[in-house]
């Protein structure tokens, strides 16, 4: 019965946004298409979703024993966000497509589903007339070969980045190790150069839902020094050094201890769940900044359309104006 009414809810929503639009409303209303000059210098956008860290186990740990490379070696060059939240449903696909299209949405959480609203790898690749490998969607869990679709009318298989999914690689053959999902990035960054990519680590989720304690605490640990390699990597390499932004966040964090099985799952609305994390770093944005103010998870495609100036009119976030320089 709840989801029923959830669902009716976004129903209710997309009949909503269909006849704004259809009166001329634009849902960007504080920026003027005609208007929008862009003078930044990142070309290249890489956005890496961590799946399912608590805040209190990463940066909300004022010890930071967990990610040692993201307080020591990326915040000093970087912004921080420390405030921020996905305020939709926290579970994998749901924080994922909101990330990417700047809308909630009640989407199944076992891949059988795509977001209805087109993504920023969409509209980025129509506004650019770019080829099907400068964006990717790489990731270790194959149910999030989702994101490169939509059931939204007229870019229904339009305009869809290029994937890397799972075991399979196609979106199929289920979870695959992270190590092997940081190699396909290698291969993938060094030989095509993408423009536009999302990369999604399975850990530290894989292993509380395990209810293994040190697995998850490794889980954090590693995919730290994953996004720490590939900054490195970004930093060293002809094409994309300078250029290049890289973003990290998560799609979840999990129950606080007390809620339901704490650390175990995730899912619900209490705090634990979601409180995420959020940095960026790259030439355009300030350094050694940490915000408090409230953004969230759908802010991040909106945000990331006006660096490389295109438009999402689909999209209900707003652009981080205070991240950049
Ligand atoms: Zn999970
Ligand atoms: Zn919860």
């Amino acid at each position: 019965m709840k989801i029923l009414i959830k669902r009716i809810g976004f129903l209710i929503s997309v009949i909503v946004f269909l006849s704004m639009t259809m009166m001329g409303c634009d849902r960007n209303n504080n920026e003027n298409p005609e208007s929008i000059y862009n003078d930044f210098i990142t070309e290249n956008v890489i956005i890496v979703v961590i799946d399912g860290p608590r805040f209190s186990e990463s940066w909300g740990d004022s010890t930071y024993a967990n990610i040692p490379r993201t307080k020591n070696d990326l915040s000093p060059i970087g912004v921080i966000n420390a405030s921020f939240y996905n305020n939709g449903v926290t579970y994998t696909n749901n924080g994922h497509s909101a990330l990417t299209t700047g809308n909630y949405q009640e989407i199944d959480n076992t891949g059988l589903e795509t977001p209805y609203f087109p993504s920023l790898f969409q509209y980025w690749r129509h506004a650019k007339s770019a080829s099907k490998n400068k964006s990717w969607v790489i990731t270790s869990k194959d149910k999030l070969h989702v994101l490169s679709n939509c059931i939204y009318p007229g870019w229904n298989g339009k305009h869809s980045p290029a994937i890397n999914c799972g075991i399979g690689e196609d979106g199929s053959g289920g979870y695959r190790h992270d190590s092997i999902t940081y190699n396909r990035t290698m291969d993938i960054l060094s030989s095509h150069h993408p423009n536009l990519t999302l990369i999604n680590f399975r850990e530290p989720d894989y292993s509380g839902h395990k209810n293994d304690w040190a697995g998850y605490i490794q889980g954090i640990k590693d995919t730290d020094e994953y996004i720490y390699k590939i900054w490195s990597f970004i930093e060293n390499d002809p094409i994309y050094s300078g250029k290049t932004t890289l973003i990290v966040t998560n799609d979840h964090g999990r129950h606080l201890d007390g809620v339901e099985n704490g650390f175990i799952s995730h899912g619900c609305d209490c705090l634990g769940c979601k409180k995420i994390n959020f940095l960026a770093i790259g030439p355009d944005f300030k350094e050694n900044v940490v915000f408090d103010n409230p953004r969230e998870i759908t802010d991040i495609s909106a945000t990331v359309a006006h660096l490389l100036n295109f438009q999402m009119p689909t999209s209900n976030g707003s652009i981080m104006h205070e991240l950049f320089k």
